[in-house]
């Protein structure tokens, strides 16, 4: 394998884009290299990736390695021949939200797509993270996700050719990592130290109880075996790209057939993580922390509307006969996405907060009482929705809940939580 370095990649790919004109580089950025903020290097860990830019164009060129680049842990090569193939399936099908791809070389295990930084497009997580408010990112995710998923579900393709596809996403290696860390072990790190024990013990309190474990496991085999449409699986915020206009989603190496709500819900997570940190990190004002905040709820319902509106006209337009004019089939469908991408939140959510990850939403608050704050009115968001969510009618009980959540949190009543669990 040519292990790429800043030095024999232009040569890579002028043997390989003969089409491209490389003579003038304006620049070669290794993500890593120290030469970009540690915002615009993002939150990948594990592949090599390098940005070529020209005045005519600007190239991410991404290699898989054994060793994982942060970790060193070893993962499967594989993982670069499947991310290309889910990107390419998914330009074809959501141009607008997807990098094209340009090439894939299966023996030094590299490909290289559009850059998805390109037209002022940064990293969402940072930018929320700095209170910039994107008016359509709920409703450009919803189209994406609505268009990804059913034209990848059996609904729309033949079912010889679902069979297939469903195959060829097994993606039996890089799938164990969230099925197993993220529903199970939360990739086998523990409590935030500094947190203290009283957080320690009211965490464990909702990891172990057996109620919330039931509906952990419930979900998690329902994302193991219902292989209803090819979905993201990692759609957090570093993935996906935005500007004022435009959004394009990255990072696809999880890819696998799973449940329609679960990339919905995983995105639901990460924007109530956002909500949280929201209350407590610092504002220039209480107005602009309540414009945020509300702008992160209505992303919510807007994700929710835009998606399965999307989806029920991709559905009146383009299902095949036998699933058209079946009486209850689209209500069942909108009402499943409401049950389970609010556990889908809970999980991803309470994820993010029950172990020793990095995350910035939550790492920029320094004040550690008000970090401990964020985090602990996120479990009791993650608990209360769990539940509750097989009540709601309507994307709005969700956000109730997060609200009624919210209202009546005090520093105070998790410490209760905890105590009257230790005494058990
Ligand atoms: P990993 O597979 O290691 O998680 P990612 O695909 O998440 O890697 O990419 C890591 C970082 O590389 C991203 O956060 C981003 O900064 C950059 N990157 C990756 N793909 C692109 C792209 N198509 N356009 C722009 N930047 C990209
Ligand atoms: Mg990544």
């Amino acid at each position: 394998m040519l292990i790429l370095d800043k030095t024999n990649l232009i040569p890579y790919l002028i043997e390989r884009m003969p089409e491209t004109d490389f003579s003038h580089i304006e620049s070669i950025i290794e993500i890593g290299d120290g030469s970009q903020s540690a915002e615009e290097d993002g939150d990948g860990y594990v592949n090599f990736i390098f940005i070529v830019k020209t005045p005519d164009t600007s190239l991410v060129i991404k290699q898989s390695r054994e060793a994982s680049r942060m970790s060193g842990g070893q993962m499967t090569l594989t993982r670069n021949h499947l991310e290309y193939d889910a990107m390419k399936l998914f330009y074809t099908i959501a141009p607008d939200y997807v990098p094209k791809v340009y090439f894939i070389d299966d023996e030094n295990k590299v490909f290289v797509m559009e850059d998805a930084s390109e037209s002022g497009r940064k990293i969402s997580r940072f930018q929320l993270n700095q209170n910039r408010i994107f008016q359509k990112l709920g409703e450009q995710c919803g189209i994406y996700l609505a268009d990804t998923e059913f034209y990848t579900s059996e609904y729309y393709l033949s079912t010889d050719d679902f069979r297939r596809l469903t195959c060829r996403f097994m993606n039996e290696e890089m799938r164990p990592i969230m099925e197993n860390g993220l529903f199970l072990t939360k990739f086998d790190t523990d409590y935030e130290p500094a947190l203290g024990d009283e957080f320690y013990q009211f965490a464990k309190s909702i990891s172990e109880d057996p109620k919330y474990l039931a509906e952990r496991h419930k979900l998690r085999h329902y994302y193991m075996t219902h292989a209803e449409c090819l979905i993201h699986a990692d759609l957090h915020t570093s993935n996906l790209f935005t500007s004022e206009d435009s959004m394009k989603v990255i990072d696809m190496e999880f890819t696998f057939c799973g449940p329609f709500s679960y990339d919905v819900g995983y995105l639901y997570g990460n924007l109530l993580s956002q909500y949280t940190a929201a209350c407590y990190r610092d504002f220039s004002s209480e107005k602009e922390r309540l414009e945020f905040k509300a702008y992160i709820l209505s992303t919510i319902v807007d994700l929710y509307h835009s998606y399965t509106t999307r989806f029920i006209s991709n559905w009146n337009q383009d299902a095949k006969e036998i699933y058209r004019n079946v009486p209850g089939l689209q209500e069942e469908f909108k009402k499943n996405v409401l049950l389970d991408a609010s556990g889908y939140a809970s999980i991803v959510n309470w994820f993010r907060v029950a172990g020793n990850i990095a995350y910035p939403d939550f790492d920029m608050i320094t004040d550690l009482n008000k970090k401990r704050d964020a985090m602990a009115l996120s479990l009791l968001i993650d608990w209360q929705i769990m539940f509750h969510r097989y009540e709601y009618t309507d994307i709005q009980d969700l956000i109730d809940d997060v609200l009624f959540v919210e209202r009546n949190y005090s520093s105070d009543n998790w410490k209760e939580h905890a105590s009257s669990c230790s005494k058990k």
